[in-house]
């Protein structure tokens, strides 16, 4: 019999390489938060209507507004204080300001509280009617009065 370990037939693998230590949620609130205010940056000083920046799919392919065209050209509006042009552009951006407002103050509060990045968890039915007032906006502003 020989003692050699290599006339065994077990395999020896290589011990498993060590990993990272996943960054803290810390870390991911501000990476998060950064990007959200280099875009909101962008798009203060970056005019949609002069510079194409997200082409919409949906338009460019049936000619309709999805619920969501207008909305950066409404936000650079609102961010530069014309909160007018900014409803004639798209009524239901100008609308969830409130909604933006809250969750950025839900999450900013949640950053400093030590809870990092936090996302809001609305219920089933407020989420089903923003779905529907969504779909209802996306219909009524393709009608010919509105
Ligand atoms: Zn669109």
């Amino acid at each position: 019999m020989s003692d050699n370990i290599h006339s065994s037939n077990t395999t020896v693998t290589a011990p498993p390489p060590k990993l990272r230590a996943a960054p803290r949620p810390a870390l991911w609130s501000l990476i998060v938060a950064g990007a959200g205010l280099a875009g909101v940056c962008a798009l203060y000083f970056i005019d949609p209507a002069r510079h194409e920046i997200y082409p919409c799919m949906f338009h460019a392919t049936t000619g309709l507004n999805c619920p969501g065209c207008g909305g950066l050209r409404a936000t650079h509006q609102l961010l530069r204080g014309h909160p007018g042009a900014a409803w004639l552009l798209n009524p239901l951006a100008v609308l969830l300001v409130p909604v933006y407002v809250l969750l950025a103050c839900h999450t900013v509060s949640g950053l400093f509280r030590g809870h990092g990045l936090r996302c809001a968890t609305p219920r089933p039915a407020a989420i089903w009617s923003g779905v529907a007032a969504i779909v209802l906006f996306g219909i009524l502003r393709n009608l010919p009065w509105f």
